[in-house]
């Protein structure tokens, strides 16, 4: 099954909306000189209107970081599937660690925000992912499955593109830590797996694989090379234009 690949940039609460258009600018160059695979990139919200403006027109698809379950209603400082597809959004990370240890975001939240933003035709970018403690106890894909089951819980699925999970080991975030090549290939495959036991083998098929944690111009090759893994979620390297380029770029 060839699946297409799928590079995604996550800005985190960096960039102003003029450095945000910029940054933009020099993704929508580089995407344009790949036309076989996707390029998303993910702004703080006060930046999603300038660089839909940016984007408008191109393939490269606009991401919010997070997004609520509900339509609207008194969430004060969340926002909703509807209101990021009138920015023109197309796709949500959900579960970024971040979310997950910094926030205290439960399993149970992000099933709800996958559902929220499937809903309304948003593609979740669903992260999971194993801390190094767990990784040295040897849990890693009990971590990985119990996340994966209760993300994916009642989540029905006729077209695997629908959505998009992510590993990210915890320990490789921002640590300039990168899984080897068989150590995310391990858990991929192990993920593919999985999704071959909830959905049908055929639609199972279909959802891409990203990797991240410290994905980089000097690794993203031979990470890409993997079967199972089907692009990248990139944070610090996506706010270098030269390095997120040669990312997007990779062969
Ligand atoms: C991320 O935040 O999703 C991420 C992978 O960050 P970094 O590339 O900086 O490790």
């Amino acid at each position: 099954m060839d699946r297409r690949p799928l590079i995604a940039g996550n800005w985190k609460m960096h960039t102003t909306a003029q450095e945000a258009q910029q940054l933009a600018a020099s993704v929508v160059k580089a995407a344009n000189s790949v036309p076989d695979r996707d390029v998303m990139i993910a702004p703080p919200y006060t930046a999603l209107a300038a660089v839909s403006a940016t984007l408008a027109g191109t393939g490269v698809i606009l991401g919010a970081q997070n997004v609520h379950w509900e339509e609207q209603g008194a969430f004060t400082g969340e926002i909703s599937a509807p209101m990021l597809k009138e920015l023109g959004c197309g796709m949500a990370i959900i579960g970024h660690s971040e979310r997950r240890h910094v926030f205290g975001e439960t399993d149970g939240m992000i099933n709800k925000r996958i559902k929220g933003a499937m809903q309304f035709g948003l593609i979740p970018v669903f992260c999971i992912g194993e801390t190094l403690e767990q990784r040295e106890a040897e849990q890693t894909m009990q971590v990985l499955e119990a996340q994966v089951r209760s993300g994916l819980d009642a989540v029905d699925l006729t077209d695997g593109s629908r959505i998009v999970v992510a590993y990210e080991p915890v320990w490789a975030i921002g640590t300039g830590k990168t899984a080897s090549e068989s150590q995310a290939q391990e858990a991929h495959g192990f993920i593919r797996n999985l999704l071959e036991n909830i959905y049908e083998k055929n639609i199972a098929a279909q959802i891409r694989i990203l990797y991240g944690g410290s994905v980089k111009p000097e690794n993203v090759d031979i990470l890409m090379q993997q079967n199972d893994i089907d692009g990248a979620l990139v944070g610090g390297a996506a706010l270098k234009a030269e390095m997120f380029e040669r990312i997007i770029c990779f062969h």
